[in-house]
């Protein structure tokens, strides 16, 4: 079989390199931790992701590359193009590095972002924040994730500071109105080189510090939103000319608009619902699409809540999974709590270390499990 390189070792790599043996593929992921996560399931070549010796024997070694991140360099990305095949391409990459010109793209698919303005010094941010009112988010451009890199303004006051503070990480920042939404949806879209595309179902998830708690299938809208959303995001993937996975997050307003927030050209923390709640995971689907096989089925199977394991819940989720304390938990509730833990080595408050599938009759049992475990306590310990 042919040879898959992950840039990037971490939980994404690992449930793809899982799902992408099953097809019959090997994979060697390039990474600077030793023993990564998908280095445990695969191979691993252990550098910094910007060594050129490394990449060239990730390119030498690998008939296909993929990321799981996208803050690839692109001087890296251009040296595998070169050197290998990488069905994503970096065009792709390079949009969804940069707020900016991923919200041209959205907006150039014909769906709706929040109104925004590229700011570059105080006095831009000023004239921005007078034109979007408040609050507005300011973010830094490029490289943020888990809500780092940006400031909600809820004052004049704090334009000052935000810019002070923002401005450190060096790069362009951009000011969006803030959205009033009532519910946050994602959806999963996959395009293969062939053109074919499949959406998964929209999750509805929920964030708790900026880094999301659960994602609850189906989400709990209208069907006309439902349809809506996914629509939204096979246009986007169409009109980007996607190859592999998109994940595209949304908010939706009280009078039922949605805008985009945010793209990732890879597979997403609210997709993981998808391994066992659907007939196809994201993470084989991202292999067959990279792979240019058939895309799969995107059904839903059985309703499902994910709940993510920060590195505060490991060790209860640890002990009631070996003491099976959680019968306890599922009195009255018809819930089937599917465990992944991510091998990482340290565990830290507020890392991911793994997430549960609560398979389910209905996502308020799984919602009601969470409750009643007392592990997840406003939702994070
Ligand atoms: P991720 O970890 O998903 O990559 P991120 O750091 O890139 O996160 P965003 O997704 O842009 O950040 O924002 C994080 C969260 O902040 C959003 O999920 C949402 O809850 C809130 N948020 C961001 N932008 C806005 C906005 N314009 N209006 C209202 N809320 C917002
Ligand atoms: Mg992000
Ligand atoms: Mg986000």
């Amino acid at each position: 079989g042919s040879t898959i390189g992950v840039l990037g070792g971490g939980q994404l790599g690992r449930m793809m390199t899982l799902a992408g043996t099953n097809l019959g593929y090997r994979f060697i992921t390039l990474d600077p931790t030793p023993n990564a996560p998908c280095g445990q399931v695969g191979e691993q070549i252990v550098a910094k992701y910007d060594d050129q010796a490394a990449a060239r024997e990730l390119a030498e070694r690998s008939d296909v590359i993929t990321y799981e991140f996208e803050n690839v360099d692109a001087g890296v990305a251009a040296l595998l193009e070169e050197l290998s095949y990488v069905p994503q391409g970096s065009g792709l990459l390079y949009t969804t590095q940069h707020r900016l010109r991923e919200k041209r793209a959205v907006e150039a698919a014909g769906v709706k972002v929040a109104p925004y303005v590229a700011v570059s010094s105080e006095d831009e941010l000023r004239t921005a924040v007078a034109r979007l009112g408040i609050p507005s988010v300011l973010k830094t451009a490029t490289g943020g994730y888990d809500g780092k890199g940006q400031w909600v303004i809820r004052s004049e006051a704090e334009i000052g500071p935000a810019y002070a503070e923002l401005s450190k990480a060096g790069t362009e920042l951009v000011l969006e109105q803030f959205i009033p939404f009532v519910k946050e949806l994602s959806v999963i879209a996959a395009r293969s080189p062939r053109g074919e595309i499949r959406t998964f179902p929209v999750a509805e998830n929920v964030h708790v510090d900026n880094i999301l708690h659960v994602s609850i299938v189906p989400a709990r809208v209208e069907a006309h939103v439902l349809q809506e959303a996914e629509r939204m995001a096979a246009r986007i993937a169409e009109t980007m000319g996607a190859v592999g996975l998109l994940a595209v997050e949304m908010f939706l307003t009280e009078d039922g608009e949605l805008f985009v927030n945010e793209l990732a050209p890879r597979p997403h923390n609210s997709g993981h619902y998808t391994m066992e709640a659907c007939t196809t995971s994201q993470f084989e689907q991202h292999v067959r699409a990279i792979c240019n096989l058939p895309l799969g089925e995107t059904k839903l199977l059985t309703p499902v809540v994910m709940v993510n394991v920060l590195g505060e819940h490991l060790d209860s989720v640890v002990e009631a999974m070996t003491k099976n304390t959680w019968d306890e938990a599922n009195t009255g509730l018809m819930v089937v709590p599917k465990v992944h833990l991510y091998g990482k080595s340290g565990s830290a408050p507020k890392r991911k270390m793994g997430h549960i599938n609560l398979l389910c009759r209905d996502v308020q049992d799984g919602l009601n499990w969470i409750e009643q475990t007392n592990i997840w306590r406003n939702g994070h310990a």
